[in-house]
């Protein structure tokens, strides 16, 4: 079965070269005799495995010493809990609102305390994101939270907000390791691994050493504090063991890869094919204000309901899958991530060019 070029926003395409490295091993992971789904979280071997994704991720991002790298479930939506349990001190945030995922976010953390919007892009259907030079802080906000890539609607901080001190809270399920960033000026990242990093069922936090304290929230459930998570190496329970084995060999292969600038180049060049195309298209349109464009999930639609059906319908049967808008704003949507090809996006662009000469004249 020849395999297709897959758009889908996540659980999302994987490196074939990691597929096949993980197929080469599935019956037997080195000398071991038995696959890495088999193995015991406390073998030898898995504790390796762990330790080496761990260090890798360290290495693609430069992770700072005092830093913890921890791998966790429940998704990047435990997080929207775990966030505020853990770190709420004044039970205050600030939130810069650019979308459903900061909704769902705002919705937990309004649970155990006082949730403010300091910005917000509602307005215009979180198709831009806010004006970062003239936010207002809240005095007794204990962190600020954003989503840096949004998923769903295709815009991406192209720079942070200035938080004057505060601890700054990132939700980079659909954007990390697509570009540089520096780690020291977060508090607190996460992401759900499957849109950019691996199989769904894995969650990656990366925290500051002096955020991981016994100051969680009253009744917050062991499973939900990062200080035990921390203490126990992410292996307080059984983690996702082969979920991380495959973050490891994806990890291995962006290094192999150039790692994150090499990426951030493709990615860059992958973004720019589309969006150019979609700047001269007379059928079909990006949804999204020009300067805060997604590199990882472009949005965009034609003027007819029908025709965006037709396109995704025949897209599919051209091997070009899940282009689909979110089920929210509808149109089309490619998510072209670290393991979408170049070629991919040339696919999809040449397919686009083919539609619109048949459907404008
Ligand atoms: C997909 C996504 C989520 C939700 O992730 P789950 O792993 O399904 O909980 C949260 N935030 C962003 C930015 C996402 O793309």
């Amino acid at each position: 079965m020849k395999r297709v070029y897959n758009f889908s926003a996540g659980p999302a395409v994987l490196p074939e070269a990691v597929l096949q490295q993980a197929a080469n091993e599935m019956l037997s992971y080195g000398n071991s005799g038995m696959s890495v789904m088999e193995m015991s979280h406390r073998s030898k071997e898995f504790q390796s495995i762990i330790d080496q994704a761990e260090a890798d991720l360290r290495t693609l991002l430069a992770i700072p010493e005092n830093y913890k790298v921890l791998f966790l479930q429940g998704g990047a939506t435990l997080q929207f809990s775990m966030v505020p349990l853990n770190l709420f001190q004044n039970k205050e945030v600030d939130f810069i609102h650019t979308g459903a995922w900061t909704e769902k976010a705002m919705e937990e953390a309004s649970r155990y305390g006082k949730v403010n919007v300091i910005a917000s892009s509602e307005d215009r259907s979180f198709t831009y994101i806010p004006n970062l030079d003239e936010l207002s802080f809240s005095k007794d906000a204990d962190y600020v939270h954003i989503c840096q890539n949004n998923t769903i609607y295709g815009t991406r901080f192209t720079s942070l907000p200035d938080t004057k001190g505060k601890i700054l809270v990132s939700d980079m399920s659909s954007n990390i390791l697509s570009e540089p960033i520096d780690v020291e000026k977060f508090g607190l990242i996460f992401a759900g691994a499957q849109k950019n990093i691996g199989p769904a069922g894995t969650t990656i936090v990366i925290i500051r050493d002096d955020l991981i304290t016994k100051n969680y929230l009253e009744h917050t459930p062991l499973m939900l504090q990062y200080k035990l998570h921390a203490d126990k190496g992410s292996m307080y329970n059984t983690p996702p063991t082969y979920g991380i084995y495959i973050c490891g060999l994806v990890f291995k292969h962006l290094l192999a890869t150039g790692g994150i600038p090499a990426m951030y180049e493709r990615n860059l060049k992958k973004a720019a094919l589309l969006y150019d195309y979609l700047d001269s298209s007379n059928l079909f349109h990006g949804t999204v204000q020009k300067a805060d464009r997604s590199l990882m999930n472009v949005t965009f639609k034609t003027d007819s309901e029908d025709l965006d059906k037709q396109f995704v319908t025949l897209a599919k049967e051209k091997g070009l899958v899940n282009l689909k808008g979110h089920r929210s704003v509808g149109g089309m949507r490619a998510s072209i991530y670290n393991a979408m090809p170049y070629e991919g996006v040339m696919a999809l662009v040449e397919f686009m060019k083919e539609f619109e000469r048949e459907h404008l004249s």
